[in-house]
């Protein structure tokens, strides 16, 4: 009640939230019962959970912040949202998003963009800027979000909140409506790196509905968090920075904050080593065509006759249908990629645009692959900027494209990566964040490192 009481008093202002769950209390109420009747529940067993829009639920719309699904009820869950539920956490509601999870502020959700509760003219980061807007505005304690190429890390790093990608197959993406399937990683949105990994232990693990999930099983990501709070693993821990990123490219409180991290982390006997990741420069330009190249592919699937809204064209034929239902429904940012993609994937272009972005990625691997050979993680600023001012770059979409400059080396790699709070910018007072990544299959890594740090 008191997380409703706080959606009702701020998100006429933050717009975090699509749709506010009407079942909440209900569900809170039967954890107290089981509770009460000595049922054994786990650590999360009644707390209220924000659920990003691109994640399906039964009991709620799922639209993925786009008109072309405005008012779609899947028939069932996302594994990650049965999970929450089977572990007693509280639905509270669907958060905000950029349409289809392509953006970094939220402005380009079809249901018109959420503020961040540090400066209401500005902006949450995005695409998953809900999540991280209700998680740092109090509206929820948790949140999930999805990760395709820096959503929950870089609205994090805005928004002084704890956002991890996980290594690709650790959490099963059943139910995650499908951005870039081979980038797309659903995760945690916290308010401390313990929080998010409890969440992670949750939605985490095998799932025999996702063919990309990991068999194997995990340790236990509260359990490293808890380990990383009780100090002294900084100790001979070698952290990489990357020397190809230019410094130039920073916001100066961003690269002041990022140092001084560094610094504190070198007090508690971490080594600083600079490390070469040579092809980190290349991987915004693969990333926008590979991404773009998979979602035209995925969303080929909302055509006006399975899913969501259908214009009807009288006369017209089943093309003609198709083609103004994807015109109505679609926004200017997604018709942008479907372009993108669709001409990255034509005969003739093939090999030029989407071949040349896979083999960038592969060197991508390969730097990963060689850096983590002598360091233990890599460190980077977690975006450029801090929070930028609403419509400051929604007419430039390069400069938009560019906030997940070291986001998204991560998913081309798949590899894990953490946002922490590592404090204010001086010139605007504003949170910056601190990203760890590590090898993939290392996550427990990043929860010790974070919570050392935090
Ligand atoms: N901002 C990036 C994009 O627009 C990342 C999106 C995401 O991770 N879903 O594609």
């Amino acid at each position: 009640r008191a997380h409703l009481d706080r959606i009702g008093a701020v998100d006429g202002d933050v717009h975090a939230f699509l749709h506010v769950s009407d079942r909440a209390v209900d569900v809170a109420a039967d954890i107290d019962r089981r509770r009460a009747a000595r049922e054994e529940l786990g650590p999360l067993a009644g707390v209220p959970l924000a659920i990003k829009d691109v994640l399906v639920t039964t009991d709620m719309p799922s639209t993925s912040g786009s008109k072309i699904l405005e008012g779609y009820v899947s028939p069932f869950d996302a594994t990650v949202v049965a999970r929450s539920r089977a572990a007693g956490l509280v639905p509270l509601g669907k958060t905000n998003m950029d349409e289809f999870a392509m953006g970094s502020s939220t402005e380009h959700s079809a249901y018109g963009p959420t503020r961040n509760p540090w400066d209401l003219d500005r902006v949450p980061g995005g695409s998953g800027g809900g999540s991280a807007a209700a998680v740092a505005a109090f509206e929820a304690p948790l949140a999930l979000g999805s990760d395709t190429g820096g959503s929950i890390r870089q609205p994090a790093h805005v928004t002084g909140t704890v956002g991890v990608k996980p290594t690709y197959g650790g959490v099963s993406r059943y139910g995650s409506i499908a951005l870039a399937s081979s980038l797309d990683q659903v995760g945690p949105v916290t308010r401390t790196v313990l929080d998010a990994g409890l969440l992670h232990d949750v939605i985490g693990g095998h799932d025999p509905n996702d063919a990309t999930s990991i068999p194997d099983a995990w340790p236990s990501f509260a359990e490293a968090a808890r380990e990383g709070a009780r100090g002294d693993v900084l100790k001979g821990l070698r952290i990489g920075v990357v020397k190809e990123l230019p410094d130039s490219g920073f916001q100066t409180g961003v690269a002041a904050s990022f140092r001084e991290a560094l610094a504190r982390m070198e007090a508690q006997g971490a080594q600083i080593v600079e490390t070469s990741a040579p092809h980190f420069e290349y991987a915004v330009a693969a990333y926008y065509l590979i991404l773009p190249a998979e979602a035209s592919s995925n969303l080929a699937k909302f055509d006006s006759v399975r899913f969501g809204m259908r214009v009807d064209v009288p006369g017209g034929t089943v093309e003609d249908v198709m083609s103004v239902t994807r015109d109505a429904g679609f926004g200017p940012e997604v018709k942008r990629r479907i372009i993108l993609g669709t001409y990255a994937l034509s005969a003739g272009y093939y090999d030029a645009y989407y071949g040349s972005a896979q083999k960038v990625r592969t060197l991508i691997q390969r730097d990963f692959a060689e850096a983590f050979a002598s360091v233990d993680v890599i460190a980077t600023p977690s975006a450029p900027t801090t929070a930028f001012r609403i419509g400051e770059k929604i007419d430039d979409p390069l400069s938009m494209y560019l906030n997940d400059l070291t986001t998204i080396p991560a998913n081309l790699a798949g590899v894990p990566g953490i946002s922490v709070p590592s404090g204010l910018a001086a010139e605007d007072g504003l949170p910056v964040g601190i990203q760890f990544l590590a090898p993939a299959r290392e996550d427990a890594r990043l929860y010790r490192v974070g919570a050392a740090l935090e």
